[in-house]
């Protein structure tokens, strides 16, 4: 049995002092355990005062939502993978579907993204996931299987073996619908099938989690289907003590 990969995407929420405050009450709530693995993805603003909150339970990682793969330059309003590092991540978000639709994040910008993170010893946790359309054009492997060989194209088989990936249908991201356990099962054994072609037998220690409105009903079902390692969960992470009852699932 893998241990349970439980991943808060705050995305545009919680500032340095709302960051601290949040980090504070959950681990009052939660106490330590060695059974399943905590990251939170704070706002890069709130990325040292996030790691320093939680500086007595390095069970909990912290993560950067996103990177710049450049490593300096004139690019305002962006972090390098390294600065990140230096502010207190351990892993990069890259390609989650809001910087894919919203940012116009290309495959090609996922994959230097990706290797910029392991470039300067950062992991990664890599989203993929098809749209409405794509779905109901019955193209949901195609389009996941291509997001997945093109981010992780620059990196090699050690690299990969550390990396993490997150399959989150956009359709289903904020929406309140979510994958069925058997939808995200198909899904993720066909990850697995493809990250094995490149690692071999280590791609069955890569983390494959889910996300799309996970909550506190839903998350126990979607945990126990084969191949969902974990839940990457946006909304339903913004509370602490609605999150702290997910992680305890
Ligand atoms: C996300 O942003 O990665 C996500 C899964 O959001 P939500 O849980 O709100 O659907």
């Amino acid at each position: 049995m893998k241990t349970p990969v439980f991943a808060a995407n705050w995305k545009m929420h919680f500032g340095p002092q709302e960051a601290r405050a949040y980090l504070h009450e959950f681990i009052g709530i939660v106490p330590p355990r060695d059974d399943r693995s905590m990251i939170f993805f704070p706002p890069a603003i709130a990325l040292a005062v996030s790691g320093y909150a939680l500086r007595d339970r390095p069970e909990i990682h912290v993560g950067v939502q996103n990177i710049h793969w450049e490593e300096k330059g004139a690019f305002t309003g962006e972090n390098s993978a390294q600065m990140a590092r230096d502010g207190g991540a351990q892993i990069a978000l890259v390609g989650h579907s809001e910087r894919r639709q919203l940012f116009g994040e290309t495959d090609e910008i996922t994959a230097k993204k990706c290797a910029a993170a392991y470039k300067a010893g950062l992991t990664v946790m890599l989203c993929v996931g098809e749209r409405l359309e794509e779905r109901e054009r019955h193209t949901t492997q195609a389009v996941v299987l291509r997001q997945l060989k093109a981010g992780i194209g620059r990196l090699d088989p050690a690299q990969l073996a550390s990396i993490a990936i997150a399959y989150e249908p956009v359709w289903a991201i904020g929406t309140g619908r979510h994958a069925t356990p058997e939808d995200a099962t198909g899904v993720h054994t066909a990850i697995r099938r493809a990250l094995r072609e490149s690692i071999g037998p280590k791609a069955d220690d890569v983390p494959i989690l889910y996300g799309g409105s996970v909550n506190a009903e839903n998350v126990a079902s979607l945990l126990a289907a084969p191949e969902v390692d974990g839940v990457l969960v946006g909304g339903a992470s913004l509370d602490p003590h609605v999150w702290g009852k997910i992680v305890q699932t």
